[in-house]
């Protein structure tokens, strides 16, 4: 049965909802408070991340959050605030960092971002799609023995859940990088991974939905959600009113906003993250992570990105000058004779991740409403899990079986 569906955010994830939802013959309309080129969608560095299998929450994180909550060029910042949403989170954060947390959530993540990958690479082979993708994996790059062995065992662990991960020499990674002298120790290689460039995609699709007739509604605000006996019946915009058979809150950082509205916690904070855009010849081939700077490097189409740092530091987006740099400086580090401009770091932006506490995405229906999705919550991996969160999410609303087991990702887990 066709239904009308209100999708509240057109990031990666809210575009990829309405893809399979109007596949399945559904009525679907995008509200969007910005033009939607505004959230993180935009500014990711693209990677599709079968190798990030460890979340955010791991043992040893909080120890490292406090020793560089004094660093003010550390790729990794939680601004203390005395906000209650924010402490509960961060208690939830540090329940979550354990080592049984991890090896739950370790299949969980590969299989999501597999069949993530796979989707992608279908949706690669529509006609209209002009999209740039393209598989050549990841290097991680190490400069110091002690994080290469550590991110070995890491890969060693991916290469238990079936994931094909070399441990490289520096010799060996001239074969990835042919035209840069690199400063490093060595790589670990993660054949699994898939890169893009993130406006291409967003393009393509908001168009092909445009023309089946999907409605967007953008500079437009949700600012309220009406609701009787457990269902949602409309939804009001700073411009209008609408009514809905099924809503989705696909609102990435925003979204607890909006849930606080229907009484449901969604436990989220705002990671921010910037990038780097240098439109010259880099001469870089091949995605890599550089380590211990914790810095993205990807060669998009007619660009190279530099993305990185995560801030725990509310809804904002400022962009602190010290981050960015460091950003830069640890370009030039990895890269020998290469250097980022002034005028490009001046150029930089923001976005901002939607963080759960425990690494996994909210992908579901909450037991308060009956026609309610939510989907957010994928911090570092929203770009890489686009696809598979708006298949789930269209299965869901659907009445579908399920292309993989949601309780991991229920809205209303506890933590
Ligand atoms: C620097 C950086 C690098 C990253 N690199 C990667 C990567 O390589 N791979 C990867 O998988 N992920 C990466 N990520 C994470 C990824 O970008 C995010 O997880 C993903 O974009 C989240 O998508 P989203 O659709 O949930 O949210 P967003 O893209 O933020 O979209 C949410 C939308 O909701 C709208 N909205 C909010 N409130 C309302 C309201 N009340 N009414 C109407 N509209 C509203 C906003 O305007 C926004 O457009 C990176 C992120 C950053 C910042």
């Amino acid at each position: 049965m066709s239904k009308e569906i209100i999708i509240i955010g057109g990031g990666i994830i809210g575009l990829c909802s309405a893809y399979y939802l109007q596949k399945e013959g559904h009525q679907i309309t995008i509200i969007d408070k910005s033009d939607i080129t505004k959230g993180a969608s935009f500014v990711n560095a693209g990677y599709i991340t079968p190798s990030h299998i460890i979340p955010l929450a791991a043992p040893g994180m909080i120890n490292k959050g406090i020793k560089w909550m004094f660093n003010p060029a550390s790729p990794f910042y939680v601004k203390p605030r005395l906000n209650k949403d924010f402490l509960q989170w961060s208690w939830a954060f540090k329940k979550s960092s354990t080592k049984t947390n991890v090896e739950k959530a370790i299949p969980v993540i590969k299989d999501i971002n597999l069949l993530s990958r796979t989707l992608y690479e279908e949706l690669k082979t529509v006609k209209e799609f002009d999209f740039h993708y393209e598989r050549k994996g990841l290097l991680m790059l190490y400069q110091n023995e002690k994080s290469g062995e550590e991110e070995w065992k890491t890969g060693q662990r991916g290469i238990s859940e079936g994931l094909n991960v070399k441990l490289l020499t520096k010799e060996d990674v001239k074969q990835y990088e042919p035209n840069i002298d690199l400063n490093i120790k060595g790589a670990i290689y993660y054949d699994s991974d898939a890169h893009m460039t993130p406006h291409e995609f967003m393009r393509d699709m908001m168009s092909h939905l445009k023309s089946k007739g999907v409605i967007f509604y953008t500079n437009e605000e949700v600012q309220d959600v009406k609701y009787s006996n457990q269902t949602i019946s409309q939804v009001q915009t700073s411009e209008r009113i609408l009514n809905a058979d099924e809503v989705i809150i696909s609102a990435g950082s925003w979204s607890p906003l909006l849930t606080k509205k229907l009484g449901i916690k969604i436990p989220v904070q705002a990671g921010k993250g910037y990038r780097i855009n240098v439109h010259r010849n880099t001469g870089i081939e091949t995605p890599a992570i550089l380590i211990e700077a914790k810095v993205a490097v990807t060669p998009m189409n007619g660009f190279t990105r530099f993305a990185g740092t995560m801030e725990i530091g509310g809804i904002n987006h400022k962009i602190n000058p010290v981050r960015v740099k460091a950003i830069a400086k640890a370009a030039t580090s990895y890269y020998n004779n290469f250097q980022i401009e002034d005028s490009e770091i001046k150029s930089a932006d923001c976005g901002l991740r939607p963080c759960s506490p425990d690494g996994l995405p909210y992908i579901g229906r909450t037991k308060s409403y009956k026609n309610l999705t939510i989907a957010t919550g994928h911090a570092m991996m929203g770009w890489s899990l686009g696809p598979a969160t708006g298949k789930l999410v269209s299965e869901i609303v659907s009445d579908k079986k399920p292309s993989l087991d949601l309780s991991p990702f229920h809205p209303d887990r506890t933590f």
